[in-house]
């Protein structure tokens, strides 16, 4: 699967305010933060979209909500709460190719926009 610069940050070629690292995850401060919490969670193999995750990647997947949880644990947001997405394709308004969890937190995050 093609590179993205997430792949970079992953080999520390590019620098990232990284909060969390384990040997299948990486976890990074968003480049442009929409709340004053906002972390990037990534598995370190290459899986472009929700689209492309394989059935035997779910424990994968769940770690990377261990790690949200984690983080947003360190970053003092648990019991305010906080918000997990995941951007799929273009009607997710997906940027980069490469699968995120974006964690969001620390203001009072209002509904859902359709737009
Ligand atoms: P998406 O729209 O694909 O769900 O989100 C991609 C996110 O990656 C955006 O929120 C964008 O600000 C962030 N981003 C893009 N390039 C970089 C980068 O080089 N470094 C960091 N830390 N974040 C990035």
């Amino acid at each position: 699967m093609a590179e993205t610069i997430f792949s970079k940050i992953i080999r520390h070629e590019l620098p990232a305010d990284i909060v969390y690292e384990d040997d299948e995850v990486l976890a990074f401060r968003d480049i442009n933060p929409q709340a004053p919490v906002h972390v990037l969670i990534v598995p370190k193999v290459v899986i472009a979209t929700v689209n492309d995750i394989q059935p035997g990647q779910a424990e994968l997947i769940g770690k990377m909500v261990l790690a949200a949880q984690k983080i947003a644990a360190a970053e003092g947001i648990s019991d305010d709460g906080f918000r997990l997405v995941i951007n799929c394709n273009q009607h997710g308004c997906q940027e980069v190719f490469h699968l995120h969890l974006h964690l969001i937190g620390g203001r009072q995050l209002h509904g859902l926009s359709a737009s």
